[in-house]
């Protein structure tokens, strides 16, 4: 049977200390030993099912991070306190000096501010690339090249990598193709198709309430305890660490991740189909227009749909501003950052989310002053909430 991530995650059962629906949360940061010997074999992580400090794993984070390795595919995963605080102790783990990463040039910009000014203080540089051209991308490699990093859908400007050409790239230099799903979580299933590491950022989707950051890397079980080695893991060293709260929490919500990415794909794709009529420049990956369509289609869990993200360019910052203050007026969504909430959220990610991308960088990319980021909610009436966001448009005259 073909893979579905949804089931993964069904498949697990995890009861809790007293016949409890849901699993115990461990609300220790550390853990006694009867005796000193099993204590020092679990430091040398020789002990198999012993906790010593919820720096390194707790029983929380172990049951979260499970789901998420067997929604992705993959032996194991971390679960960290933010989507960067995955993101940023893998690349750590995978360069040092000297190395070199390829990189999508349209990434969220606090992973390309990370690349871009940040990893060059020690002594690893980046390539910035357009990561829909594997001509290019294969062109930037070179001998101390050691990663190749993506997000399956970008943010902001919705561009598709294709992860199986991207991992025969991989391949042939001796490169980790390292993958953020963070956009498309079940629509894609980037292992499947030959990535070798992929993060999260929980904040967004996955969790869908937006009360809580968490990030989560979902790797080999070599590269996880790597990350998590006392001596040298820059997960462990690094420190961001997940509550186990709010893992407890996160997992909770992963339960019902396939029923939400199911609407927030039928009410984007309802969207974007009506914007694009109306003659606005739209970009959703399930339009026929979009140049990366046929792509998404070929590596999709069809059943998911093509994601809740999309953007509309309305001509200026000025327009966009208007526009979204009077959307959230009418509560329609809020004027706010992030994504995956049951609200419809948006901004303009030049002056936001991608303000650390330079003005300059931004143009060539494509990034215009009047795109507006949409993660659309989950709405009960779509067509209801089309009709009251036409009346805002054309009230500001972008109609
Ligand atoms: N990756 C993507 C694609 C994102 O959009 C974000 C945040 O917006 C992150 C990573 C970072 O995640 P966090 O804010 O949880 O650290």
């Amino acid at each position: 049977m073909k893979f579905n991530p949804a089931d993964k995650i069904q498949d697990l059962q995890y009861f809790g200390e007293f016949g409890g629906v849901n699993p115990s949360i461990s609300d220790s940061s550390t853990y006694t030993f009867l005796s000193a010997k099993t204590m020092f074999d679990t430091f040398e992580g020789n002990a198999d099912g012993c906790y010593l400090y919820s720096r390194h794993s707790s029983p929380s984070n172990l049951y979260l991070g499970e789901a998420l390795a067997a929604m992705e595919g993959t032996e194991t995963a971390n679960v960290s306190a933010s989507g960067m605080g995955a993101i940023t102790p893998v690349l750590m783990q995978l360069c040092g000096a000297g190395d070199h990463i390829v990189s999508s040039r349209t990434i969220y910009g606090g992973t390309y501010a990370f690349l871009k000014n940040f990893t060059p203080r020690f002594g690893v540089e980046t390539s910035f690339v357009d990561i829909t051209k594997l001509e290019i991308v294969e062109a930037a490699i070179t001998k101390n090249t050691k990663v190749l990093y993506c997000e399956s859908v970008s943010n902001p400007l919705l561009e598709v990598a294709d992860i199986a050409g991207l991992s025969k790239l991989a391949k042939k230099h001796n490169l980790t193709l390292v993958v953020d799903n963070t956009f498309s979580p079940l629509s894609i299933s980037p292992i499947k198709l030959g990535a070798d590491i992929v993060c999260h950022s929980l904040t967004k989707f996955i969790n869908g309430s937006s009360d809580t950051v968490g990030g989560v890397v979902c790797a080999s079980q070599e590269f996880i305890n790597d990350l998590r080695n006392v001596n040298s893991g820059a997960s462990m060293l690094l420190g961001s660490t997940m509550d186990s709260l709010r893992a407890s929490s996160i997992l909770k919500n992963l339960r019902t991740l396939h029923i939400r990415m199911k609407q927030h794909s039928f009410n984007a794709s309802f969207l974007a189909e009506k914007f694009e009529k109306d003659g606005l420049k739209t970009v959703y990956p399930g339009l026929q227009s979009h140049p990366s369509h046929n792509l998404f289609k070929s590596m999709m869990n069809t059943e998911y749909g093509f994601g809740g993200m999309l953007t509309i360019d309305v001509g200026s910052l000025e327009k966009a501003n208007e526009l979204m203050e009077l959307m959230q007026h009418k509560n329609l969504g809020y004027l706010a950052v992030s994504l995956g909430f049951y609200k419809t959220l948006f901004s303009a990610p030049g002056s936001s989310t991608s303000s650390e991308i330079p003005e300059k960088e931004q143009k060539e990319m494509g990034l215009s002053d009047g795109l507006i980021r949409f993660s659309i909610g989950l709405d009960a009436h779509i067509e209801r909430t089309y009709q009251m966001m036409k009346t805002c448009m054309k009230e500001v005259g972008v109609l």
